[in-house]
C-alpha cells in the first residue's frame, strides 16, 4: 500500500498490510498507522515503470502485519496508467508515491468510509440516470452550429488528423487566431471516438468561460470542472464522474493532470507556457510537463498551445535542422480570425520627459491624449501595471521612515481603501499609523504606484471617463470579478486599470488600446527567465486589444520604458514571437542554462540564514564526490531575493547538470543524504527539492 504519509515521516516506500482476500492494485482503502486511520491505494507488487527506488520489501515472516480496516471496493480501482505516472512523478519530483497519489485525490475522499461512499456513488447514479432520461445528457446528435474552420485552422486539423500517431503538438497561434476552435474540434474528434478529453488551463479564473464554450459546443456531452475552487463535495462528485467515465470531457487546473479517466482519448494543455502549471509547494510537480509523460504512458495525443510558448516546449518543437530537439510537432496558426490587426506598438521613452512631467500624471502626455481620443470615440482602453495596492511603500518625509514589514525583508504596501499597511509576502496587516512610528511627523507620504492609485489618478486625468479596476484585491468578493468583467464587456467600462489577472485569455472586443505603464523591472531581474515571462506577458496584454476587426485597424499597444532599445520591445514591435525566443535560446545555449542543461533547487527554511546555509553547505558537502561523478554541479547556498518571510529565513542552492537523467540519479541517490542530515545547530525549519524550478 502506499498511504498519505507526508515527506518527513520517513515512510518512503510502500506498507504491507494484511488482507482476507485478494485486492487489485488500485483499490482505495483505509487502513491503519499507529494511532491513525489513513486512506491509502493497494499499490503494485514492482512499480509499474520499473523503477527501483521503490522495491517492495518481502514482509518477514516474523512480523505481525496489521489488517486493512476496510476497502472502498463500491468504487473502480485507480487505473494502472494512473499509478504509472503518480510513480512517475514522485520518482521524478522527489517526493514518497503515497505522498503524491494522497495529496492529488479529492480531499473529501479521506473523511468517507466504505458505507457513505457506497451511498454516495448511488446517489450519483440515480442522479445520472434521471438526466439521461430526462435527455439532457448523451443524447446522440444534438449538435451545436460550430464556424467553419478558417484556412489556417483546416491546415492545423488536418495535419493533426493525418497523423494520429500518439504524440505531442505544439500549436503556435497569435491571440485571437482560433486556437481554441482547434481545441473544440480536436476534442470532438477524441469524444466522437467515444473517448475522453481533458483540457487543462493555467487558472481557475479561466474555467467557467471555457466551461461555458465548451458546454455549449458539446450539448449532448457530460462537461465537468475540476479545481481547487470547487466546494469539496463538488470536486469529489467531478472526480467520481471522471474516474467512473461518465465525465466526457474534463477541464481543470493542473491538479486535473491526474484526474484517472479510463477512457482517455486527448489531452489539451492551454497556455501551455503559463507558470502556474508549476506547482509550488509539496510536489513541486509541473502539469504540463506531466501532461506529456501522461501522453507517453496512456498513448494518447498531447496539444500544447500558447501564443509565447515556454522556450523548453518551443526548443522541443524545433526540428533539429534549427538547432532543435526535434521532439514535437509544431503547427501554427499565425493570423487573427476575420483579420483583426495586432495592435501597433507605440514606445514612450520615458527618460526624456520633463522631471515635473513624471511627477504630475503616471502617464506621458502622448498616451493619455490617446486615451482620450478612445473614450470621446466610444472605444475601450487597458491599462496595466503589475502591482496591486496604492502604493508599495510609505515613507516619513522628516526622518526617512519607510513601512517595512518587521517580519519580512519586505515592505508593506499601503491599500488606500481600508487605509491599511499590507505585506503581500506574510499578509500581517495594520492599519496606516497616524503619524511616524520613529519621529511622530504626521507627513507619511506613499512612495511609487500601484493599480489603486492609478485609477484614482485616471480618474482624475480623465474627467468624466469611467475608470474600473480589476486586481486581485477587487476580485476577493466571490462574484466580484464576473460582474466586472460583465461591466467591461457591456461597454459600461472606459477605461480598464488591472494587473495580470485582465491579460489573460479574456475575449474583450472593443478595447481598442493597451498601455503597459512601468514594464521595465524584468528587464534586470537576476532570474534569468524573467524576460520570456514578460515578453509572454506582454504580448498576451497586446492580445486583448484589436480583437473586433472592425476597430483592429488602429489597435495601439503602448509601453512606457526608460530602456526603448532594448530587444524585448523590438522583438514585441514586430510581434515576433520566433526572434524572441532564437534570442533568448542563443543566450541560454551561451550560459548553460534550461533547455541545455537541467536544474534542481534545493531549498532551507530556518531561524538564521547562517542555519540555513550551513545545513546546505553540509548536504552539499556531503554529496560532493557523487556529484562529481556524475558531472552535476553544486552551487554555493545564497540567500532568496526576498530572504526574510514571516520570521523564516529563506536560502537555497541550485543543482544544474547537462544530462536529466545524470540529474535525477543524483537527487535520488543524495535524497537519503537530505533525510539523514540534521543541523549542527537546532532549528531549521524545513527544506524541499524543486526539481526543474521555475522561479530561481
Ligand atoms: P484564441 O483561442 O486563439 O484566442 P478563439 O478560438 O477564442 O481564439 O477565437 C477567437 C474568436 O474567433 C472567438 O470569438 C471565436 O468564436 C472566433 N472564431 C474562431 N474560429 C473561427 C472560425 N473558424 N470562424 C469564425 N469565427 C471563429
Ligand atoms: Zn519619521
Ligand atoms: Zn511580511
Amino acid at each position: 500500500m502506499v498511504v498519505d504519509a507526508p515527506q518527513h515521516s520517513g515512510l518512503e516506500s510502500t506498507l504491507d498490510y494484511l488482507s482476507e482476500r485478494s485486492l487489485a492494485p488500485g483499490s482505495l482503502v483505509r487502513v491503519p498507522l499507529g494511532r491513525r486511520e489513513l486512506l491509502g491505494i493497494v499499490w503494485d507488487r514492482a512499480e509499474p515503470s520499473g523503477r527501483d527506488l521503490w522495491r517492495v520489501r518481502d514482509a518477514p515472516a516474523t512480523m505481525t502485519l496489521r489488517a486493512v480496516i476496510e476497502v472502498l471496493d463500491a468504487l473502480p480501482v485507480l487505473p494502472t496508467a494512473w499509478r504509472e505516472l503518480v510513480s512517475f512523478a514522485a520518482t521524478y519530483y522527489q517526493r514518497s508515491p503515497g505522498e503524491l497519489a494522497l495529496a492529488v485525490l479529492p480531499p473529501e475522499l479521506r473523511k468517507l468510509s466504505a458505507a457513505t461512499l457506497t451511498r454516495r456513488l448511488v446517489r450519483l447514479r440515480t442522479r445520472l440516470a434521471q438526466s439521461a432520461a430526462a435527455g439532457a445528457v448523451h443524447e446522440p446528435a444534438a449538435r451545436a452550429a460550430r464556424p467553419e474552420p478558417s484556412a489556417e485552422q483546416a491546415l492545423a486539423l488536418a495535419a493533426l488528423a493525418a497523423d494520429t500517431s500518439a504524440a505531442v503538438t505544439l500549436l503556435h497561434g497569435s491571440t485571437g487566431s482560433g486556437m481554441t476552435e482547434v481545441f473544440l474540434r480536436e476534442a470532438e474528434r477524441a469524444l466522437d471516438a467515444g473517448r475522453q478529453a481533458l483540457v487543462l488551463v493555467p487558472e481557475i479564473n479561466l474555467t467557467p468561460q471555457l466551461e461555458a464554450r465548451f458546454i455549449e459546443r458539446f450539448p449532448a456531452r457530460r462537461v465537468v470542472s475540476l479545481h481547487s475552487g470547487l466546494a469539496p463535495a463538488q470536486r469529489l462528485n467531478h472526480w467520481l464522474l471522471a474516474l467512473l467515465g461518465e465525465a466526457d470531457l474534463v477541464l481543470g487546473t493542473r491538479l486535473a493532470v491526474f484526474a484517472p479517466l479510463p477512457r482517455l482519448g486527448l489531452i489539451v494543455v492551454d497556455e501551455e507556457h503559463d507558470p502556474s502549471y508549476k506547482q509550488q509547494e509539496g510536489a513541486r510537480y509541473s502539469a504540463r510537463d506531466l501532461a506529456v509523460v501522461r501522453g507517453r504512458i496512456e498513448q494518447v495525443p498531447v496539444l500544447l498551445g500558447s501564443a509565447t510558448p515556454s522556450l523548453e516546449s518551443w526548443h522541443n518543437a524545433l526540428p533539429a535542422a534549427a538547432g532543435g530537439a526535434g521532439r514535437y510537432r509544431r503547427l501554427s496558426l499565425a493570423s487573427r480570425i476575420g483579420g483583426g490587426a495586432l495592435p501597433t506598438l507605440k514606445v514612450v521613452d520615458m527618460s526624456r520627459l520633463p522631471r515635473e512631467q513624471l511627477r504630475a500624471s503616471p502617464l506621458a502626455p502622448p498616451l493619455l491624449a490617446a486615451l482620450g481620443q478612445r473614450i470621446a470615440r466610444g472605444e475601450q482602453s487597458l491599462v496595466f501595471l503589475n502591482r496591486r495596492g496604492y502604493a508599495p511603500v510609505l515613507q516619513c518625509t522628516e526622518c526617512g521612515w519607510q513601512s517595512g514589514c518587521p517580519h519580512c525583508s519586505a515592505w508593506r504596501v499601503f491599500h488606500k481603501l481600508d487605509r491599511s499597511l499590507r505585506c503581500h509576502h506574510c499578509g500581517f496587516a495594520e492599519r496606516v499609523p497616524r503619524a511616524c512610528p520613529d519621529c511622530g511627523n504626521a507627513d507619511i507620504q506613499p512612495v511609487g504606484r500601484g493599480t489603486e492609485r492609478l485609477e484614482e489618478q485616471l480618474a482624475e486625468l480623465l474627467p468624466g471617463a469611467r475608470v474600473a479596476r480589476i486586481d486581485a484585491d477587487t476580485a476577493r468578493r466571490s462574484g466580484a470579478l464576473e460582474l466586472a468583467l460583465q461591466r467591461v464587456h457591456a461597454g459600461e467600462v472606459d477605461v480598464l486599470v488591472g494587473t495580470q489577472m485582465i491579460a489573460k485569455g479574456h475575449d474583450f472586443r472593443r478595447i481598442t488600446l493597451v498601455a503597459a505603464v512601468n514594464p521595465d523591472a524584468a528587464l534586470f531581474s537576476s532570474d534569468f527567465r524573467a524576460p520570456e515571462r514578460q515578453f509572454a506577458l506582454l504580448l498576451q496584454v497586446a492580445g486583448r486589444a484589436g480583437r473586433d476587426a472592425e476597430h483592429a485597424a488602429g489597435a495601439e499597444m503602448w509601453v512606457q520604458t526608460w530602456h526603448p532599445q532594448h530587444p524585448l520591445y523590438a522583438a514585441l514591435r514586430r510581434h515576433d514571437y520566433a526572434a524572441f525566443a532564437s534570442s533568448q535560446l542563443d543566450e541560454r545555449r551561451a550560459a548553460g542554462l534550461p533547455p541545455y542543461a537541467h536544474l534542481a533547487l534545493l531549498r532551507a527554511d530556518a531561524r538564521t540564514q547562517a542555519v540555513a546555509q550551513g545545513w546546505l553547505q553540509a548536504v552539499s558537502e556531503a554529496g560532493a564526490e557523487l556529484a562529481q561523478r556524475l558531472q552535476v554541479t553544486l552551487y554555493s547556498p545564497v540567500p532568496l531575493s526576498v530572504q526574510r518571510v514571516a520570521d523564516v529565513e529563506r536560502a537555497q542552492m541550485l543543482v544544474e547538470c547537462v544530462s536529466r537523467p545524470a540529474l535525477q540519479r543524483f537527487l535520488s541517490a543524495w535524497r537519503e543524504v537530505l533525510q539523514g542530515k540534521r543541523p549542527e545547530q537546532k532549528g531549521l525549519l524545513r527544506w524541499a527539492v524543486d526539481v526543474d524550478p521555475l522561479a530561481i
